[in-house]
């Protein structure tokens, strides 16, 4: 096992018998939309999914796509941070307060054309403005507490390479 990977966790899993509020996070919830058994495995059974990239691969690629980021927000990879959005807007809703449908990103990115370091970083900054919609947020956490009491792992997202690269490998 890799130092930055634990399959086995075991804490925060869900526990049917337990009397005690289950705490969902954010990010888990975005896990159940991404994939229903990944969620199953990480909530219930304890096995986490290996984490991505390494970081040098990743800063690299996360600045080419945060600058197509500043034309518009609507490529897949960017759901993600807009249901973070819709996520807290509907959380602070449920507590009580009046929150705009619209949100703000901000959006820093270190300049990379510039000649030397000479010790310092100069950023661009950029406001992005995105009307949320959390109407999904609530049924989704149904749906989440509902898988997580179920006794049956749910089934394989087909189009998910890893799922079928497993599935390759039972095969044999
Ligand atoms: S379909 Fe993909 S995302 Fe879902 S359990 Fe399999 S590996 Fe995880």
């Amino acid at each position: 096992m890799s130092e930055y990977y634990n399959s086995q966790k075991v804490r925060g899993l869900y526990d049917l018998k337990s009397s005690e509020t289950f705490k969902l996070s954010r990010s888990k919830i975005d896990l159940f939309i991404q994939c229903e058994r990944c969620f199953y495995y990480d909530r219930k059974l304890g096995i986490g999914r290996p984490p991505g990239f390494p970081f040098s691969l990743n800063s690299a690629v996360d600045h080419l796509l945060k600058n197509e980021e500043i034309n518009e927000l609507d490529k897949e990879w960017q759901d993600g941070y807009k249901r973070q959005m819709e996520i807290y807007q509907w959380l602070f809703r449920k507590n009580g307060y009046k929150v705009s449908d619209t949100g703000y990103f901000v959006y820093c990115n270190g300049k990379k054309d510039r000649k030397a370091f000479d010790g310092k970083l100069d950023f661009d900054v950029t406001l992005i403005a995105y009307k949320g919609d959390d109407s999904w947020v609530e049924k989704t956490i149904v749906e989440a507490h509902k898988c997580l009491n179920g006794n049956k792992i749910p089934a394989a997202d087909p189009s998910c390479d890893y799922c079928n690269y497993i599935q390759a490998i039972n095969s044999k």
